[in-house]
């Protein structure tokens, strides 16, 4: 039988919802689920994780070093706690981006990066080309696992469960070459942009870091991340952490706004799974809004602005 060890994203105390999905993901190989989280001590991520339903277990280990995560400190102890596991699954988020490759090297085992979906123990599909072709992987039998879930293609596993946490300390030796110094981040009390349920996009057609700031007035208003093409990242106009697509976050919002955004292949494939795309472009004939489920064709310093005053009338 299949024994699946994932390990948890959080931040702040809060457990990311790209556990709930990889567990999800780990329920369709009907197999132990055990979820390993690396916390800081007095941290209750564990306790979130239990309660996630088709977890059979959570390890959790607690150690100071583990305030932020930190891929070369993790890595080392992840491979430790897998020695019994058939599978390790991170998410494919930058989170487990950086750490699942680590934890392939130490535990010389293959990884498949960005399942989108599990045929068997040892077959998964998985999108390449940036999203416009989907292989399947068969992974040779009696090998170790690691993968990356691509959290777009998942529900997240529902709550209501009552799994037991269990303390460990892996003997593995903390590197010295890696410490944490500080995190830069954008966008503040702004939700996360891979796991937020609305994104306002920009594009190049806001033409400055100055305009961009009705695309953030805008998302304000509805509580959304802001997200960008790679044109406004490149040009400078916002952070590279904000692009989405191909070489940037694939995100699958309830509901993603374009605005000023062409709608290239590379962009497209970072927002295929949203499930409502509204689209504001001046010309008509914009690729965008071939998966567009609204367009507005029009100027978006005009339009943006009205829709803000609609929100604002919509809410008195
Ligand atoms: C290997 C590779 C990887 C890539 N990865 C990514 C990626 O991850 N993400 C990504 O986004 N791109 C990526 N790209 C780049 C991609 O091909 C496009 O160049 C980019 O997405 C274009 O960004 P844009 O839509 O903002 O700009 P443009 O294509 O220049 O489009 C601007 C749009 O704004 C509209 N517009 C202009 N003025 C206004 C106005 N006043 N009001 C309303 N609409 C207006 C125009 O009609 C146009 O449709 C990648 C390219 C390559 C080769």
């Amino acid at each position: 039988m299949s024994k699946v060890l994932i390990v948890a994203e959080h931040a702040g105390g809060k457990l990311n919802a790209s556990t709930a999905k990889c567990v999800k993901a780990a329920t369709a190989l009907g197999s132990e689920i055990v979820v390993a989280v690396f916390a800081a001590p007095g941290s209750q991520v564990a306790a979130q994780a239990a309660a996630l339903q088709g977890v059979s277990r959570v390890i959790e280990v607690h150690h100071a070093a583990h305030e932020h995560a930190l891929a070369a400190t993790l890595a080392p102890q992840v491979a430790e706690i897998a020695g019994s596991f058939t599978h390790v699954f991170g998410p494919s988020t930058t989170f487990g981006k950086d750490l699942m490759p680590r934890v392939a090297a130490l535990l010389d085992a293959p990884q498949v990066s960005d399942v989108m979906s599990i045929e068997s123990p040892t077959r998964f599909r998985r999108p390449i080309y940036a999203g416009n072709a989907i292989t399947t992987v068969e992974v040779a039998a009696d090998t170790k696992i690691v993968a990356t879930i691509r959290i777009a293609s998942f529900e997240a596993a529902a709550g209501g469960g009552t799994a037991k946490v269990e303390s460990a300390s892996p003997a593995a030796a903390l590197p010295t070459h890696t410490r944490f110094v500080g995190l830069s981040a954008a966008g503040g009390d702004r939700p996360d942009l891979q796991s937020a349920t609305k994104v306002v996009s920009g594009g190049r057609a806001l033409a400055s870091g100055e305009a961009f700031k009705l695309i953030y007035a805008l998302a304000d208003k509805l509580g959304a991340a802001v997200g960008a093409s790679r044109a406004a990242v490149d040009a400078g106009y916002v952070p590279s952490d904000m692009q989405v697509g191909q070489t940037g976050k694939i995100i699958a919002p309830e509901l993603y706004i374009a605005i000023g955004i062409s709608g290239a292949i590379q962009h497209l494939t970072g927002i295929k799974d949203a499930r409502t795309i509204v689209a504001i472009n001046k010309d008509a004939e914009a690729p965008i809004f071939e998966v567009a489920d609204i367009g507005l064709v029009g100027d978006l310093f005009t339009i943006v602005p009205e829709l803000e005053k609609l929100i604002d009338a919509s809410r008195k």
